[in-house]
């Protein structure tokens, strides 16, 4: 029997319009908070200005750090993590989707030394400022888990790292925020949570934990994607992804993440203008299929929970359905995508083959059908 150790020390508050607690969260840690946050849409929907006003009702007083752009990179991170360090300030509020909350991560762990961020994958990290999440994507699960993606500005290289220092203090999520994503972030944000899921429940680490929120964040959004999609201003779908994206996110800070993750971090990591989720999408059903044999069971089980009917098929037949649903929900998604949609060159996929393995080695580690290098050129050769 397999040894486990399961921790997560997160607090997690949900619920609509429960951003206007962050006043009364943000004061038990420091009277001053960096927000790190993107250019545009927190702006846009008034929620920066709004969490602006929260905290300093609250007697906290926050510096802006609007420079996140999708796919994060170290000098973003760097520049905040001056300014915070800087300025002597005790918190740091991420806020807005993966993208500024993995930022917020690495500020956090950045301001508290005096070396570049990017050391931090070769030291580890014992001591961070604590961070605060406030979500608006659903999404990576970045709210609730320790990991942080981030892309070297020079080389174009994008690892996962997450050191137990990095967890979240506290993770606010209030779907309301959630109200403002358009279509296609709906979209590629909510595939993201399906390919945690899937990946968390398939991986070789799983376990009956990460397991068990798998099952109910599947639940969740097997119901809710589509429906997020089509109603986007209807607030229970968005509730119910809002949780389907935390709940996959305790899974993957639990058992890891797999080969379609090893892969699609060096596509948006070399082509920052590629979403996560849509990254994912182009390389999702050609990994199925490759890990269709190492997992059959747990691809029956899904299956099974997605609804699917099992009339007389056989088990390949059964298992492989779930590819075919994962298809249709790409289609319904208008996320049918190959890399090659995505801008990706093709003489780009050996070094994109090659720096799944050193950047994100843990993760085809953790994958159920074992790959190397020819077998992960194939895979991504197959989805262009
Ligand atoms: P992003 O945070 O990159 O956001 C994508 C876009 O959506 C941005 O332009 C953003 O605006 C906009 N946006 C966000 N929220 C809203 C909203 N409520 N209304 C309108 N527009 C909105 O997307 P993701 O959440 O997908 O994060 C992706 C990043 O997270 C990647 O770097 C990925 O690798 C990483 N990741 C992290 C994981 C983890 O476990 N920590 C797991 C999986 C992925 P703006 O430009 O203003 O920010
Ligand atoms: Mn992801």
């Amino acid at each position: 029997m397999k040894a486990l150790n399961i921790y997560n020390p997160v607090k997690i508050h949900f619920g609509a319009g429960l951003i206007g607690e962050t006043g009364k969260i943000a004061k038990k840690y420091s009277d001053t908070a960096l927000i790190v946050t993107g250019k545009n849409s927190m702006q846009k929907t008034g929620t920066l200005d709004k969490l602006v006003k929260i905290l300093k009702d609250a007697g906290v007083a926050p510096i802006i750090f609007d420079g996140i752009t999708p796919n994060p990179t170290t000098y973003e991170i760097d520049s905040a993590a001056g300014i915070a360090r800087g300025k002597g300030i005790g918190l740091i509020i991420g806020l807005g989707g993966g993208s500024p909350l993995d930022s917020a991560k690495a500020v956090a762990v950045a301001a508290k030394g005096n070396i570049p961020v990017w050391d931090y994958l070769k030291t580890t990290a014992k001591e961070a400022l604590p961070v605060i999440t406030i979500v608006s994507t659903s999404g990576t699960g970045s709210e609730v888990n320790r990991y942080s993606v981030m892309t070297n500005t020079e080389t174009g290289e994008k690892p996962g790292f997450g050191y137990e220092c990095m967890y979240p203090k506290e993770a606010v999520i209030d779907p309301e925020i959630m109200l403002s994503m358009p279509a296609n972030v709906t979209a590629a944000t909510g595939f993201d949570v399906f390919v945690h899921i899937f990946e968390a429940f398939t991986g070789k680490a799983k376990n009956a934990f990460s397991s068990a929120y798998c099952m109910q964040a599947f639940y969740l959004l097997k119901d809710n994607l589509i429906k997020a999609y089509n109603e986007p201003d209807n607030i229970e779908p968005r509730g119910n992804m809002a949780l389907a994206s935390a709940l996959a996110g305790l899974a993957i800070d639990i058992s890891g993440v797999g080969i379609m993750h090893a892969m699609e971090h060096p596509v948006s990591g070399n082509y920052s203008n590629v979403a996560h989720g849509a990254g994912l999408a182009a390389l999702a059903l050609e990994s199925m299929k490759y890990n269709l044999n190492a997992c059959k069971k747990d691809f029956m089980l899904i299956a099974h929970h997605f609804g699917i009917k099992r009339a007389g098929k056989s088990d390949d037949e059964y298992a492989g359905s779930l590819i075919e649903k994962t298809k249709e929900m790409l289609s319904a998604l208008n996320l049918n995508i190959r890399l090659k949609d995505l801008g990706v060159e093709k003489d780009k996929l050996r070094k994109i083959a090659k720096e799944a393995f050193d950047t994100m080695g843990f993760a085809i580690q953790n994958n159920p059908a074992e790959a190397g290098e020819n077998e992960v050129l194939k895979l991504l050769e197959n989805s262009y």
